[in-house]
């Protein structure tokens, strides 16, 4: 039987291979930020920063949490709701949105699925890459091949048509 430890690791695994597939492919990705949205702890805006040294890399949260060895400038954190503060944040063209503000509940996940595929697409330059821990439907997200190491539903990857 599965545990949700399991589930854990092979989601956060999951994230990590994704981020680091897209890091090879970074030079045919638009210009423009990063943008992590949803910084907890900071433990992906860490990868993100040694992944894309050359990137400018903002996050989104209600507080800026991060691990004090890996804590965003208080000028690259937007602090406040998503919902609301991915909006001020339309056509900043980025080249990458990561999403990882799931909860674990499929109740409470099925309500920000309604708003967050919106936001990302009004974030995200055409080309610009959407990594997520929710699924995204949107009709101008294209779902992307994963990484082998990814079974289908653990993570998503889409590209902003
Ligand atoms: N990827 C992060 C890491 O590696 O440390 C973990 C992110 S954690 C799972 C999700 C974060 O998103 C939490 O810090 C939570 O406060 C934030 N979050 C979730 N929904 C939010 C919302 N609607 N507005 C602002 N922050 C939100």
């Amino acid at each position: 039987m599965r545990t949700r430890l399991d589930d854990f690791i092979s989601r956060i695994s999951a994230q990590r291979d994704i981020l680091d597939y897209i890091a090879e492919k970074q030079a045919s990705l638009p210009d423009g930020p990063i943008l992590e949205i949803g910084l907890g702890n900071g433990r992906t805006y860490s990868h993100l920063r040694v992944r894309f040294p050359n990137r400018h890399i903002i996050a989104f949260d209600r507080e800026n949490g991060a691990h004090g060895s890996c804590r965003p400038d208080d000028g690259d954190v937007v602090l406040g709701d998503i919902k609301e503060t991915c909006l001020s944040y339309t056509g900043k063209r980025a080249a990458i949105g990561h999403a990882d503000i799931g909860t674990g509940y499929p109740e409470k996940d099925a309500v920000i699925r309604e708003w967050l595929p919106s936001r990302v697409v009004a974030v995200l330059a055409p080309g610009g890459l959407a990594v997520s821990g929710l699924e995204l439907m949107h009709p101008e997200l294209e779902e992307m091949p994963l990484p082998a190491s990814v079974g289908k539903g653990r993570y998503f990857l889409y590209r902003r048509r």
